[in-house]
């Protein structure tokens, strides 16, 4: 007599929709928006306004009105800040299928014991007991000649639990690229698509109410970026309806939990950061799997695990509330702030084609019947300048120093290692290496496990279950600590050049778009 070949249904079937995820195109990314400012720029001297009241009207009405048009306003913000994930990168994060497998635990056999006794020890069929274990079953001559199959007394069997398991695959093979796919107000993409829209889309309920079309435009675009490569800020701030740039500057909940080894700034004021939103989706996502509505639950949970991979990227690594928080700080004495814009107006201005460009404008509002131009670094200045105290715009400064931390940790990478023991060398957006890539995978995997596994029961385990996801995230080693507490450092400090030399980069790459937004909104306009 031979085992009866039953094969049990799959553990609830993960594997049904899986598609490969486009293959990467780039693994290093010359073409990183912004690096950060390394060596000092000479400052050319500036044509100073005579008129001193002229310089003060500009601040006022300039620096409140032009200025909140040039860098706050959700259709005019520049892409000062722009912090985040390559969207590929979310993509391939989500490819996970072959990192997923039916859960088993170990049973060592005792005597007399039989398949028929184990199985219904552990609430299972004897056939898939038999079948799981078929390299290890003895048969046995029974009574009357029959045959009976069992196990040797002592030895360790796998007992399939029906449930599901991360169970990653060689590190050294090929890991297939499959992963599932997530449906969300009728457009169909894959689980790691579905990861990149929380960088276009502030809450999983606005992404859920979006219009299909634009849904779609912002899937066309992540695909393009997989395929091809960089899409430029503006395309995705056209699609995404002119949201995009304003996400990036109130994108706190993307970054690390407060450290005050890290960032010993205020305290800060909302407590959101990329862990406190991954467990708000996830238990969502474990809510929802527990009414029984499969699909629903993994579409939250991928949107979720953006913040989970947003983890795993150098650059995520500080706190951007607190960082930001202590900048704000500094730039409260009206002298720093000052010193601080004319420093990174002269720097801007030392550039002869940003100075070209600016001194183009003249403020739309007249003073004594003329229009004023920004023909200068002090006038450039007291627009920078007139930023820091409106209520839309106070934000800007201490976001551009923000993504000069972001790029700096980005550029050089930041030696770390999670509560599994893993340690490796994680870099930033746009140059995920492989090591962060396979335990990303892993993080990812184990959040879908968990949803999976979670469907239809009675109780769950919160505090658990978030433990076995987060133990794959990276903190930074001793010795990278002290790397971030220097970037922090340095970068946080106004009078530094390599500060200046930072935002003004980052300031003349989108001085373009910032010029033309704002001749857009009617603040500023092309000199006649
Ligand atoms: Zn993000």
């Amino acid at each position: 007599m031979s085992a009866s070949v039953h094969v049990p249904d799959p553990p609830t079937g993960c594997h049904a929709d899986q598609v490969p995820t486009p293959a990467r195109r780039r693994t290093d990314h010359p073409d990183r928006n912004r690096r950060p400012a390394r060596n000092p720029v000479a400052a050319a001297p500036g044509h100073v306004a005579s008129d001193t009241a002229e310089l003060l009207r500009l601040q006022r009405a300039a620096g409140n009105a032009v200025v909140s048009s040039l860098f706050a306003a959700p259709a005019s913000s520049a892409a000062l800040t722009i912090q985040r994930y390559k969207s590929y990168e979310h993509v391939e994060a989500g490819a996970v299928e072959s990192f997923i497998g039916p859960e088993e635990t170990a049973y060592a056999v005792k005597r007399d014991e039989t398949p028929a006794s184990i199985a219904r020890a552990h609430s299972i069929a004897a056939a898939a007991l038999l079948e799981r274990n078929k390299a290890k079953v003895k048969v046995w001559a029974g009574a009357g000649g029959r045959e009976i199959e069992g196990f040797e007394a002592g030895e360790t069997i796998a007992i399939p639990t029906g449930k599901l398991a991360m169970v990653p695959p060689s590190r050294t093979a090929k890991v297939s690229e499959a992963q599932s796919k997530v449906t969300i107000h009728g457009v169909t993409m894959l689980y790691g698509e579905a990861m990149a829209m929380a960088d276009y889309y502030g809450s999983y309920d606005y992404f859920k109410k979006a219009d299909a079309a634009q849904i779609q435009a912002l899937l066309d675009l992540v695909r393009k970026e997989s395929l091809t490569n960089a899409i430029k800020e503006e395309e995705w701030e056209k699609a995404s309806g002119g949201r995009y740039m304003l996400l990036n500057r109130k994108n706190i909940g993307h970054f690390a939990p407060p450290d005050t080894a890290l960032v010993s700034g205020p305290a800060t004021a909302t407590g959101v950061n990329h862990k406190t939103e991954w467990e708000k989706y996830h238990k969502q996502a474990l809510e929802l799997a527990q009414k029984g509505d499969r699909d629903e639950a993994l579409a939250v949970n991928a949107f979720g695990d953006h913040f989970l991979t947003d983890a795993f990227a150098s650059g995520h690594l500080f706190n951007k509330e607190d960082l930001m928080a202590k900048v704000t700080d500094t730039l409260k004495d009206e002298k720093v702030a000052k010193k601080f814009a004319l420093d990174v107006a002269t720097t801007v201005w030392a550039d002869s084609g940003s100075a070209a460009l600016i001194s183009k404008y003249e403020t739309v509002e007249t003073h004594l019947f003329t229009h004023p131009s920004i023909n200068s670094a002090k006038r450039f200045a007291a627009v920078l300048e007139g930023i820091k105290d409106n209520a839309d715009t106070k934000d800007v400064l201490p976001n551009a120093i923000a993504a000069a931390v972001h790029d700096q940790l980005n550029t050089d990478g930041v030696p770390v290692t999670n509560a599994r023991g893993d340690a490796w060398t994680v870099k930033g957006d746009g140059s995920l290496e492989s090591t962060g890539l396979f335990v990303m995978r892993e993080a990812v995997a184990q959040s879908q496990v968990n949803v999976i596994n979670t469907i239809g029961a009675k109780t769950m385990d919160l505090p658990a279950l978030y433990k076995t996801v987060w133990q794959f995230t990276p903190s930074p080693t001793s010795k990278g600590q002290v790397q971030i507490q220097a970037v922090i450092k340095n970068l946080t400090e106004p009078s530094n050049q390599t500060t200046i030399n930072a935002v003004a980069g980052i300031t003349k790459e989108n001085l373009k778009l910032v010029m033309a937004k704002t001749v857009e909104l009617k603040k500023l306009r092309l000199s006649k």
